[in-house]
């Protein structure tokens, strides 16, 4: 495969993908609550995963013009199409409304050029509000939407007949917020409850709730190996033993006085409360003394939407790339050079700490174990497919292949770029689970 369609290449398969989505179901099952599932297409660009929601009879998040009209062309349903979009052009918010997709609204200005395009197009428009400013310790920081005080001024003066937003509807309220806490997510959702609640003394409707994405994904089997990562870490950093990552990187951590302070800016690869557990955790957290969250919105009858990305795309790919050469520097460094670069192996986490899996050709007769870092195609010092230092069991030769795997969420398209006009990866699938000849290539 990878002499046909070059490397780095892409394989995914959609068996998990279904399977992640029931996951979610079968949450909404058990708690009687009805849930839509949108799956966030900004993780992943192949459109085989929008066919794939469509068989499912899920929705999608969309973000940008083409994620929409994609989602169109593959004939999905209005209602089952929502659009996030953090930035909004007049064109974007066209064909929206021209199709009847909500629209989740951000700030004022995106809705005064709502309204003028509806004037326009004598259409109304489905929109739902992204209100912020839950309050926690303190307030949660974020550059996203509406203030929930101000919202609810918003919807009450100006969203009815007479008022200056007067050809939108009102459908629901949205929030997306960073981090995994499931306390906060409980608190934000209490809080839009309860502005729901107020909205409906004054007539006004919320017909769901959207709390957007984040849900974990476990990536790690084991917390001790996680917890000894950062131990070692530590212990290298302040050099109290050799490094394992290139130049002593701290992934994020800074020295002072001897110590190290903050923790690694990495995701957390291992956790206890992935994906179905983390839904659940939030819906069975408490509304007020009598009830529990899930029990709060199925009286009200509110809908429950989430927008999971990552989450869905648990376990559907992995990203296998060639090896083209090894040397070592002056500073005894070892290097392994990838026909791929670290734009197709990025996330917004400091290193991606899953260990690859060294696909040899043949096994040598006398077998040293080696250790060194991964390099890739980039003209850069920083060009690092992996900080962490690897071991192999052996050399590996030109030739071998390093399988990354559950690299389909965010790791492989999010970040990806074509410095030196380098092509991009392909992106295959599986036609068949148990056919592993036949593959598609994935078009976006
Ligand atoms: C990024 C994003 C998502 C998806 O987040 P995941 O962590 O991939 O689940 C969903 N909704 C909005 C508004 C987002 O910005």
């Amino acid at each position: 495969m990878l002499d046909e369609y070059g490397s780095p290449l892409n394989i995914h398969s959609i068996g998990e993908f279904h399977e992640n989505i029931s996951s979610f179901k079968r949450v909404s099952d058990r708690l009687n609550l009805d849930l839509g599932i949108y799956f966030a297409r900004k993780a992943n660009k192949c459109k085989t995963f929008v066919s794939e929601a469509k068989k499912a009879n899920i929705g999608v998040d969309t973000a940008s013009f083409q994620e929409l009209s994609d989602c169109l062309d593959e004939g999905l349903a209005p209602e089952k199409i929502v659009l996030t979009a953090a930035i909004k052009s007049e064109k974007l918010l066209e064909l929206a409304v021209n199709n009847g997709i909500i629209i989740m609204l951000d700030n004022t200005d995106e809705i005064e050029l709502l309204q003028s395009v509806c004037l326009k197009l004598n259409k109304r428009a489905k929109v739902g509000i992204r209100i912020s400013g839950f309050l926690f310790e303190d307030a949660l920081p974020t550059r996203f939407g509406i203030d929930i005080e101000e919202t609810k001024k918003l919807l009450i003066q100006d969203f009815k007949v007479e008022g200056k937003y007067n050809q939108l509807d009102f459908q629901g309220l949205h929030f997306h917020i960073n981090g995994y806490s499931v306390q906060q997510r409980a608190l934000s959702l209490v809080r839009s409850i309860q502005l729901a609640d107020e909205l409906a003394e004054n007539g006004i409707q919320t017909r769901f709730i959207d709390i957007g994405g984040g849900y974990l994904v476990n990536y790690l089997e084991s917390e001790e190996e996680w917890d000894e990562f950062h131990t070692e870490l530590y212990r290298a950093v302040l050099g109290k033993s050799r490094p394992i990552t290139y130049k002593n990187d701290p992934l994020g951590m800074y020295p002072h006085n001897g110590e190290l302070l903050g923790s690694p800016k990495v995701y957390p690869y291992y956790n206890d409360h992935p994906k179905d557990i983390f839904l659940r955790q939030i819906m069975e957290s408490k509304f007020d003394c009598n009830s529990k969250i899930y029990e709060a919105l199925n009286s009200r009858k509110i809908q429950l939407r989430i927008e999971p990305g990552r989450s869905l795309l648990d376990q559907t790919g992995i990203t296998i790339a060639e090896v083209m050469f090894r040397k070592s520097n002056s500073q005894k460094d070892s290097f392994v050079g990838l026909a791929m670069n670290r734009t197709q192996l990025k996330s917004s986490s400091e290193d991606f700490l899953l260990d690859p899996i060294f696909v040899s050709q043949i096994k040598p007769k006398e077998a040293t174990p080696f250790e060194g870092y991964l390099v890739g195609a980039y003209c850069l010092e920083q060009e690092l497919i992996l900080k962490r230092k690897i071991s192999f069991p052996w050399l590996p030769a030109i030739g071998d292949m390093i399988c990354f795997v559950n690299t389909a969420g965010y790791m492989t398209h999010f970040y990806e770029s074509q410095a030196h006009l380098f092509d991009l990866a392909k992106n295959l699938f599986f036609e068949n689970e148990e056919n592993f000849d036949k593959v598609r290539v994935d078009k976006y």
